[in-house]
């Protein structure tokens, strides 16, 4: 059975830009996927990252005209490995078309996104009135000294039930020993992706050095990376990010396999993947852990 379909491209300014050690991050483009159903109509959204290993947007949209205006279940499951946010999209969406009760509720822990810099000191008792209790603050994206005194300020200040986690978008290369050691005696719930991805045996080396927790991300944007990891000894967190990871049952039967420190992170969808990839927090995550994206 083939059904009738619509795709559309989005964009819209993200303000503040997020600053990332990738550099600043301006708009957020994707493509918005409709199915229509016998009795309700599917959605899905393709929304890449190139710089993370994903498709170009470029490359999805090239994708979606190339497909015939009646979609099947078997153009569905055959989607390029090359392609894993459309992946996730389209499953998503023909998934929504075959879901009994689409609308489950969603009980997860949330993180509030920090400011880089010095700007974090002033952005935290909001968000912490607001009900946060987990913050993330990108690092590497200053100078080290400006950072860590930023750091050591940010963790005094934090009350005793607020966790903090780091993200240097594996940006510290040779500073990264430094900031481990400043995090020793300060309560960090974990450092993600320190290194660059190609770096797995110096990551691996200082999570057997240092006390604060290493989170894999970069490193793990696709199935075949993570398997690579969990097989070369990964036992640290592993944040995924699910809408460019590609097709859903492949996460799903990883975690079935191997019971991993799981963190579903955000890749800033709209509301359309962002409740796709929250059901899969909710399916998937550890809950000791909030999930990686800010309350929408
Ligand atoms: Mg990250």
């Amino acid at each position: 059975m083939a059904y009738r379909w619509w795709f559309q491209h989005y964009r819209y300014s993200l303000e503040p830009p997020l600053l990332t050690a990738h550099g600043p991050w301006l708009t957020r483009e994707g493509i918005i996927l409709q199915i229509a159903g016998d009795r309700t109509t599917g959605w899905g959204e393709i929304a890449p990252i190139p710089w993370f290993g994903s498709e170009t947007l470029d490359q999805a949209w090239q994708f979606c005209a190339s497909l015939p205006s009646g979609l099947t279940a078997d153009a569905i499951a055959n989607i390029p490995e090359s392609l894993p946010a459309c992946q996730f999209g389209f499953a998503w969406a023909w998934q929504q078309l075959h879901e009994d009760s689409p609308n489950q509720s969603i009980k997860l822990n949330y993180t509030a996104l920090l400011p880089a810099g010095i700007d974090a000191l002033s952005a935290w008792p909001g968000l912490y009135e607001q009900g946060y209790k987990t913050f993330k603050w990108k690092i590497a994206v200053y100078s080290p000294p400006i950072e860590l005194e930023v750091l050591q300020a940010l963790r005094a200040a934090l009350p005793g039930d607020a966790k903090l986690r780091l993200d240097a978008n594996g940006g510290l290369s040779s500073a990264a020993e430094v900031y481990l050691r400043e995090c020793e005696g300060l309560d960090i719930e974990f450092l993600e992706q320190p290194l660059p991805p190609a770096e797995l045996d110096k990551t691996l080396d200082l999570s057997n050095r240092f006390c604060t927790p290493l989170a894999l991300d970069e490193a793990i944007a696709s199935p075949r990376q993570l398997q690579h990891c969990y097989q070369r000894g990964w036992r640290g967190v592993f944040v995924v990010k699910p809408a460019i990871f590609g097709y859903p049952q492949i996460l799903r039967d990883f975690c079935d396999r191997y019971p991993i420190d799981l963190v579903i992170s955000s890749a800033l969808e709209t509301s359309i993947g962002r409740r796709h990839v929250l059901q899969m927090a909710q399916e998937l995550q550890n809950c000791d852990r909030a999930v990686g994206f800010s309350q929408g």
